[in-house]
């Protein structure tokens, strides 16, 4: 179980997280927001790589900054940019990483096997990672965020710059990992998540400003007929905005 205990994380002046709590136990969740909402700053917060302004995060009801690398174990984690190593092959990545997560050089080969079939990767494990498509790069970043069978899983925006086959292939392949774990996936984009996700978690501007099933939601917010129009009742102006900004 994951327990979001106040998290405030400020850069400087700006709020990217204001006082956020969640208690999250075993399924998929999604978590749903234009950019800018705060999912990445959330997700590594999760994770432990920046640390928040004010709260904790629990695991199992211990602080995970006292958990060190056994937390480092229970978790796996892709991050929103695609910090991949181009000249590497995916089993030299996947091989990388799962020295980096402790998982002995024994026990090694037989887990990037596992990992590499589980995303359908086997046949091109040994070619370059820099002449992959974008979802054979997602899919290497997910196989190595199973790596170890962790207990917590994270994956920031996993289908971002996909094309439509390509994100429904990623969709189900999150999907078939659920079962005594917890995942958490980001997006902006309500139908990579809404097919898949037990409970949807909606934020804005650093809060969670609601959780449920998609149905829920749906009833919820003026009996919308599906989660993309909860989603444009919610975040429809801010997205206007975020639209006229940019021009
Ligand atoms: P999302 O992943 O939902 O797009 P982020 O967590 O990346 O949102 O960002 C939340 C807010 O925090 C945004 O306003 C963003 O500009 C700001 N922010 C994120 N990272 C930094 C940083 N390193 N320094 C300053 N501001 C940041
Ligand atoms: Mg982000």
């Amino acid at each position: 179980m994951l327990t979001l205990n106040g998290i405030t994380k400020k850069y400087k002046d700006k709020t990217a997280l204001s006082d956020v709590s969640l208690e999250l136990d075993c399924g998929i969740y999604g978590l749903l927001g234009p950019n800018g909402a705060g999912k990445s700053t959330l997700m590594n917060i999760i994770t432990g790589n920046i640390k928040p302004t004010e709260g904790e995060v629990l695991w199992d009801g211990t602080d995970i900054c006292r958990l060190g690398w056994e937390f480092r174990s229970l978790i796996g984690y892709a991050p929103q940019q695609q910090g991949l190593y181009n000249s590497f092959s995916g089993r030299r990545f996947l091989s990388y990483m799962a020295a980096l997560k402790g998982i002995s050089k024994k026990d090694a080969g037989n887990e990037i096997d596992r990992v590499l079939s589980y995303v359908n990767m086997q046949d091109a494990a040994d070619r370059a990672i820099g002449g992959y498509s974008g979802g054979m790069k997602q899919r290497i970043l997910i196989a190595q965020a199973i790596l170890g069978c962790p207990k917590l899983i994270v994956l920031d925006e996993p289908t971002a710059g996909l094309d439509p086959k390509e994100r429904v292939r990623v969709r189900e392949q999150i999907k078939a990992l659920s079962g005594d774990k917890i995942i958490l996936v980001s997006t902006h984009v309500v139908s990579d998540i809404a097919p898949i996700a037990g409970e949807i978690l909606l934020i804005r501007d650093g809060n969670i400003i609601d959780r449920g099933g998609v149905e829920e939601l749906c009833q919820k917010y003026g009996e919308s007929r599906d989660l993309e129009e909860v989603y444009m009742h919610i975040f429809g102006e801010e997205e206007r905005h975020v639209e006229t900004d940019s021009l």
